[in-house]
């Protein structure tokens, strides 16, 4: 097993001409893994055993939480840091437009409703001053309860989701949600190890979660944990992933639980991947550099600037397409780059637009629809090769020439 992927790796069909598939983001996986996958099944420890605890252990120290408590995705730990959070039916939770969907079905689980918020135009993220607009402007306090003028509902907390790896400004948020009494939880998939004003993301706010999708910083082949300091919300975000289970013998049960555990398997991927957290951000972060540094010059094209203050991992390196400076637009991009096999990817539909959450309010929103018009992600893979990230390079310069 390799930990890169190469143009060799990766080559099909006979033909010397055809082109290896540059995904956008494949998992780094090494004889680590294996090694402790193999304890797992040695011991037949697949679902309890000792690397759960061992990765929740990992987590915690390196982002600073008292507590971890892992899952079995990051969607069902944004599902259980709600519920815990004490967030209910018919409530309303404030949340970027521009995020992957999971943070606002998470929302729909517990029966509230997002309310989505524009984002700011340097980093992306969901914007501070959106956010005292809606609770200024269009709430109203009613015994220390914040409610939305317009819906009737009381507003209960806010999900800073940080975005491509880079952080949302906190400090405002944390601000007004102490100010109008909002639990703030964090969605810090796309962000283990980004410091916010040298602390890391997901361990600021009263939860933080995270995800080991395949396509996250690190993986545990699925898989997600939630982080706090405060042990009663991570001793209830344990019952609950467990089935609400009340006594270790008797099945009795006080209240309807999920069977949401991380499983002993991930765990024990988790680790593995854990231990190269540093290399895997370092990689990422060079690839950023270096596109940023390729397409430095080239008219129409920017990469997301990091944000002062912050120390952002890059998950995926995103940039900005001008079609009138470029001469192609951010899908006809895609598409010169599909020729070569080359995969890129628009950012997500900004969920205001999205039908599935259809008659949400939104505060703004025309920024996010403007960014997700023009925004492009490249490879970004912790193993992309100086050689393949060089033909992604080439290629989108060639698109530029062949157009102009
Ligand atoms: C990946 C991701 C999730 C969901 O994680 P899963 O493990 O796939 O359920 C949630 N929020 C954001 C921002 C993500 O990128």
């Amino acid at each position: 097993m390799t930990a890169k992927h190469t143009t060799a790796d990766l080559a099909v069909g006979d033909s010397p001409t055809e082109l290896a598939r540059i995904p956008l983001y494949a998992p780094s996986v090494g004889d680590a893994e294996l090694r402790n996958l193999a304890d797992c099944l040695a011991k037949a420890d697949l679902i309890h055993g000792p690397w759960v605890g061992a990765f929740e252990r990992r987590i915690a120290g390196y982002v600073g939480c008292a507590h971890a408590v892992g899952t079995n995705s990051g969607t069902s730990a944004l599902h259980t840091a709600l519920l815990i959070a004490g967030v209910r039916a018919d409530e309303e939770v404030l949340i970027t437009t521009m995020t992957f969907i999971a943070p606002a079905n998470a929302i729909r689980y517990v029966g509230a409703h997002p309310v989505f918020i524009d984002v700011e135009p340097v980093t992306w993220q969901m914007d501070p001053a959106r956010v005292r607009e809606f609770l200024t402007h269009e709430c109203y306090r009613d015994q220390g309860i914040t409610i939305n003028r317009l819906s009737g509902r009381t507003v209960s907390a806010i999900v800073a989701v940080h975005y491509l790896g880079m952080p949302v400004d906190m400090a405002p948020i944390q601000a007004l949600a102490d100010d109008y009494r909002l639990v703030l939880i964090e969605d810090a998939a796309q962000a283990l190890g980004t410091l916010y004003r040298g602390r890391r993301v997901g361990s600021i706010g009263r939860l933080g979660c995270f995800s080991f999708h395949g396509n996250k910083l690190i993986t545990a082949g699925g898989g997600g944990m939630i982080v706090t300091d405060d042990p009663a919300l991570a001793a209830r975000a344990r019952y609950l992933i467990n089935q609400a289970k009340d006594d270790p013998v008797e099945t009795a049960h006080k209240t309807v639980g999920y069977n949401y555990r991380m499983t002993n398997l991930h765990g024990a991927i988790g680790c593995a991947q854990f231990d190269r957290i540093a290399t895997h951000i370092d990689a990422k972060r060079r690839i950023a550099q270096r596109y940023a540094a390729a397409f430095e010059g080239v008219p129409g094209l920017s990469l997301v600037p990091e944000a002062p203050g912050a120390h952002y991992t890059c998950w995926l390196s995103t940039m900005l397409v001008d079609a009138q400076r470029f001469g192609l637009d951010a899908r006809q991009l895609m598409a010169a780059l599909a020729t070569q096999g080359i995969e890129s990817l628009p950012l997500y539909e900004p969920l205001h637009r999205s039908v599935a959450h259809v008659g949400a309010q939104v505060v703004g929103g025309a920024r996010a629809e403007r960014i997700a018009t023009c925004a492009l992600s490249l490879p970004s893979s912790v193993g992309l090769s100086d050689a393949d990230q060089e033909r992604v390079v080439q290629a989108v310069l060639a698109a530029h020439r062949a157009a102009m």
